[in-house]
């Protein structure tokens, strides 16, 4: 049999957390040293970031940034580049997440930088894709994922520095997801772009799936062809909710 990826199950707290949060990271934690299954990885928003690294060092349990801004340092009042996310203990980096293409005006190019700002600083570049609801309904899907794909994955993408995933716009927040062959479709899709880019590298790169994965259906869900794990935002706050996602690779 052909090897597969090993599964990530990542969560993106986006703008929720408080110091007093590092008990529901412990909790986390400890879910997660007891898993074999998957490799598990919390984003906490950047406040959080230097605490929760440091809390999470030595267990197996990844700490990962939310975006980067694509220059090293400089005058960009408010943002924080790849390099401070290293050195607050991350090793991966989420950019592209549709809230930032969408509410910062984020284009492909742009988070193609950040991409490499993540590599520069040798983080692991999570790329989000997807369609909004228009584009799903126009059967515009794979074209705007190809897109996407084409201009935000940089030259250079191997199995350790690229994750990807696809998150369509309206099934994030929503609890609305695809139907299991739809997320089949764009998956493949996705593999047969990085095969033709990468070749047989990109048989070993993570594809994640992300909008509205909750334990009732992370089973369903996460054992798609071409489903490498998942992108969790809301159910990746509580400890119980995210474990019980990434249990589903124990079984
Ligand atoms: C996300 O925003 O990346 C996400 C997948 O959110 P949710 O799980 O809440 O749909």
């Amino acid at each position: 049999m052909a090897p597969i990826p090993r599964p990530l199950v990542a969560g993106n707290w986006k703008m929720n957390g408080l110091r007093q949060s590092s008990a529901e990271l412990a909790r986390i934690m400890r879910g997660a040293d007891q898993m074999t299954g998957a490799d598990l990885m919390i984003c906490p928003p950047a406040t959080l970031l230097f605490p929760f690294a440091t809390a999470a060092r030595g267990s197996k349990l990844a700490i990962g940034g939310q975006d980067c801004h694509a220059q090293p340092s400089g005058a960009f009042t408010g943002d924080i580049s790849a390099e401070m996310l290293a050195d607050c203990g991350a090793s991966a980096v989420i950019v592209g997440h549709s809230e930032r293409r969408t509410s910062h005006h984020e284009s492909d190019a742009e988070v193609l930088a950040k991409a490499q700002a993540a590599w520069r600083a040798k983080l692991t570049a999570i790329i989000c894709l997807g369609e909004t609801k228009a584009e799903r309904q126009a059967a515009k899907t794979l074209d705007v994922v190809g897109h996407q794909l084409a201009g935000s994955v940089p030259d250079g993408a191997t199995a350790a520095n690229l994750v990807v995933a696809y998150e369509p716009v309206w099934a994030i927040g929503t609890g609305l997801t695809p139907t299991a062959a739809d997320i089949a479709e764009v998956h493949g899709f996705i593999r047969d772009a990085l095969v033709r880019r990468f070749g047989s590298e990109a048989a070993m790169m993570r594809v994640l799936y992300g909008g509205s994965v909750k334990p009732a259906n992370a089973a369903e869900i996460l054992v798609i062809a071409d489903v490498n794990g998942a992108l969790v935002g809301g159910a990746s706050l509580k400890a119980e909710e995210f474990l019980g996602i990434a249990q589903v690779y124990e079984q």
